[in-house]
């Protein structure tokens, strides 16, 4: 991987659906290249070197990761600071800032720790605007032979055409499902299998849903799906879901009720449901009791709703707008 015709590029673009392993990959590979015994191109970091404990312990002076700060408080779920001062949570940033930019601009001039390598990880690419990317690209076009980037992106496509022309893209496919159910079984999440059409087939979305709880809230709108309250008793049901710790956001749970009525469209017109195969025959109940223009409606209400999930103004009335919408095919 380093030196010779195998030599690694110097900006890689990690792309493909979130879940699947990239942002897994791009650390490894860091630690690979921040590893400081020699070792064959195909084989990862040794595991002992100083280079390796030091990445090991989270702390290498020679590797910078580029992320929102909002997905720092995501990485923490139920940290007491955090829950406990909701204003700053809505602060955090969704976007890389230009100030972390220019810190990785002032460690990419000063020369390597351990006189290696030096990486820096951007985690997703699609987080920084215009004015940031360009400031990205300004680095990139000074060349360095000891300097890595990799970029990650779910959504590779919204990146700057400079951005992707300045690296070299690596796509990241879907694992079939066997291999996921295998490697979810290796974590011990063998019962969640089932989520995996719901999180677009992407294994480690379901192991990240399942460690912060989430899947667990997520059953539990199933089963209101499934046996749907009046609109207003099930505003107050949903509304304490994405009040708890570690709860669904109210995006996920918008998405999840715009999945739901797809596979009822889909039952509809007898298809097979694309995100809950394993409810295909109480969907295809549900679904045969009602009509499909009221349906269609339904979907179009509700994904209407969906721009709106992010702030609500008032989200106890968003919830029992979304259940009014969501669950008027049913007559409720
Ligand atoms: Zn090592």
């Amino acid at each position: 991987m380093t030196g010779g015709a195998t030599r690694l590029p110097h900006a890689l673009l990690f792309a493909g659906a979130a879940g699947v392993g990239k942002r897994e990959l791009a650390d490894a590979l860091a630690a690979r290249l921040l590893c400081e015994q020699p070792r064959q191109p195909r084989e990862a970091a040794c595991g002992v070197c100083p280079s390796c404990l030091m990445w090991a312990s989270g702390q290498h002076p020679d590797y910078r990761l580029l992320q929102p700060d909002a997905a720092l408080e995501d990485d923490e779920p139920g940290d007491a600071a955090t829950a406990a001062d909701a204003g700053d949570k809505k602060k955090a940033s969704k976007q890389i800032r230009i100030q972390q930019v220019r810190e990785v601009e002032e460690f990419f001039h000063v020369s390597g720790h351990r006189g290696g390598a030096r990486v820096c990880v951007i985690d997703p690419a699609e987080a920084m605007n215009p004015i940031t990317a360009n400031s990205l690209l300004k680095i990139l076009e000074e060349p360095s032979a000891s300097f890595y980037f990799i970029m990650i992106s779910h959504r590779w496509r919204r990146l700057l055409p400079t951005l992707l022309s300045r690296s070299r893209r690596v796509m990241f496919g879907r694992p079939p499902d066997e291999q996921s159910q295998r490697w979810l079984a290796e974590r011990q999440l063998a019962e969640h299998a089932k989520w995996l059409p719901f999180f677009g087939h992407a294994p480690l979305a379901v192991a990240d849903a399942a460690r912060t709880g989430r899947l667990k809230a997520l059953e539990s709108v199933v089963a209101d799906l499934l046996k749907p309250q009046e609109a207003l008793a099930q505003a107050n049901r949903w509304e304490s879901l994405v009040k708890a710790d570690g709860a669904l956001s109210m995006e996920e749970l918008v998405s999840t009720v715009q999945k739901w009525l797809f596979d009822l469209g889909q039952c509809a017109v007898a298809a097979p449901p694309r995100y809950f195969p394993q409810q295909n025959k109480a969907l295809g109940g549900i679904a045969a009791r009602m009509s499909l223009p009221v349906l269609i409606q339904a979907q179009q209400q509700v994904f209407q709703l969906r721009a709106w999930s992010n702030h609500p103004l008032n989200p106890r009335l968003f919830l029992e707008d979304l259940c009014v919408r969501a669950f008027r095919p049913l007559g409720l």
